[in-house]
């Protein structure tokens, strides 16, 4: 079905807010099979929405509205959308009950403009929204079909997940299955050269590449009759891509890295400690940032400096001075000393430049990541070429998150 989005909202013009409702929208419907023609970006200015939805209609049949819905004067997207689809405005009664529970919860008084969102289109679909005050709503006429989300990206995200998600699904025309695949350690056009004999020429399954700072996502997609048939391709689909890339592949489920890295110390019952220098923290962080990170992570150090190096995690001046800061003889120390100060499982550890400037014979983007698991050592070396600071921080993160990840499966 062709389809288009319509964002309202001045400040959207102004540049003052990002149109991140309509990228979200558009991933979510292109998944879904309805094909997206259009977007618009409209400020609060009924004349001008009236033409824009008039623009819209003409060639698509399914129209997406977000922002304007709420209780202020200059929320009008419900008005300008009835009017035109030549619906009245009614109170429904379930809004009026919810809004009145939603301000006796926090205890405040409600102003009366907030009834304003009481009201909507007779004939309409209501999607209520128990993310926040505004209700949206799906209407349609002669074939046409508008679909109204209010502005905040928390509130469309909730109120598509839980509504806006069922109401459409009737007008798709085959069933969609897709997976999401995240790998590391290689580049996106690489993958897509590795990848090349199943992409080329292929309909169905899609295949598609993202990149993200380091790491490269897949999509697996396939629309077919029934939703079994649609699992069956992506599901071969899959067991191909695992046979040509499947040393990248760290999930299968679009779990983050961090995530499988903490999930899977869990269930060996491994402990961890790091010893960070140019990251500075960034793997702790990550790893903190997963919940029952604290039953696998005993400590970290930020080994900053050469005398932290040696004082925190005992790495001793000579193979500094003998091999230098940056050298994998240092990276393997330093991962052996984090490890016994805790008695941990394992010890990771990093040093490196993350740039932009380099000791002499070296260069920014070069990084040793050590590590030491039981009587196991060894080292991961790391060279970005690449000069941007925060960049370089964020990949050698993820490669201390991969080399867990390759000991745990047995890789290293
Ligand atoms: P409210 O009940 O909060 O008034 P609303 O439906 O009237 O909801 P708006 O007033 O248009 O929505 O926008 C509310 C907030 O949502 C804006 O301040 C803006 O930060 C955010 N927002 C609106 N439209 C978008 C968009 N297209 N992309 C991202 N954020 C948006
Ligand atoms: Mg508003």
């Amino acid at each position: 079905m062709k389809t288009s989005i319509i964002a309202v909202g001045t400040e959207l013009l102004f540049g003052q807010t990002v149109n991140t409702n309509a990228s979200y929208l558009s991933e979510n419907l292109n998944l879904m099979g309805f094909d997206v023609m259009y977007h618009f970006v409209v400020g609060d200015n009924p004349n001008r929405l009236r033409e824009k939805l008039a623009d819209a209609f003409k060639d698509t049949d399914l129209v997406l509205l977000t922002g304007g819905l709420g209780p202020t004067q200059d929320d009008l997207t419900k008005e300008i959308v009835a009017e035109y689809m030549g619906a009245d405005l009614y109170r429904d009664e379930k809004v009026v009950e919810d809004l009145k529970a939603f301000f006796e919860k926090r205890g405040g008084h409600m102003a009366d403009n907030n009834l304003k969102q009481a009201y909507l289109p007779v004939g309409c679909t209501p999607l209520y929204n128990a993310s926040g005050t505004a209700p949206g709503f799906a209407l349609e006429k002669n074939g046409k079909i508008a679909i109204c989300f209010p502005g905040p990206p928390r509130e469309l995200k909730w109120l598509f997940e839980n509504g806006g998600r069922q109401y459409l699904e009737q007008f798709m025309e085959k069933k969609m299955y897709y997976r999401v695949i995240r790998t590391i350690g290689i580049g996106e056009s690489d993958l897509e050269t590795l990848l090349m004999p199943l992409i080329d020429g292929q309909t169905d399954p899609t295949i598609a590449t993202y990149a993200k700072e380091g790491e490269c996502t897949l999509r697996v997609a396939s629309q077919r009759d029934t939703l079994e048939e649609a699992r069956s391709a992506t599901e071969d689909m899959i067991a191909r891509i695992d046979d040509l890339a499947g040393k990248y592949i760290y999930s299968y489920d679009d779990e983050e890295l961090d995530e499988v890295v903490v999930r899977l110390l869990r269930e060996k019952h491994l402990t961890i400690t790091a010893a960070e220098s140019c990251t500075g923290g960034m793997f702790a962080s990550a790893i903190t940032n997963v919940a029952g990170a604290s039953d696998i992570l005993k400590a970290s150090f930020v080994t900053y400096s050469i005398e932290a190096k040696h004082k925190l995690v005992g790495v001793p001046y000579e193979i500094i001075d003998s091999y230098g800061v940056v050298s994998p003889e240092t990276a393997e120390a330093m991962a052996a000393g984090a490890m016994s100060s805790f008695g941990a499982d394992i010890g990771i550890s990093v040093t490196g430049f993350a740039g932009p400037d380099a000791d002499p014979g070296h260069n920014a983007g070069e990084a040793y990541i050590g590590y030491a698991y039981k009587d196991r050592s060894g080292y991961v070396p790391v060279n970005t070429s690449r000069n941007i600071r925060n960049w370089n921080r964020n990949y050698f993160k993820l490669r201390m998150l991969r080399t867990v990840y390759q000991i745990l499966k047995g890789e290293l």
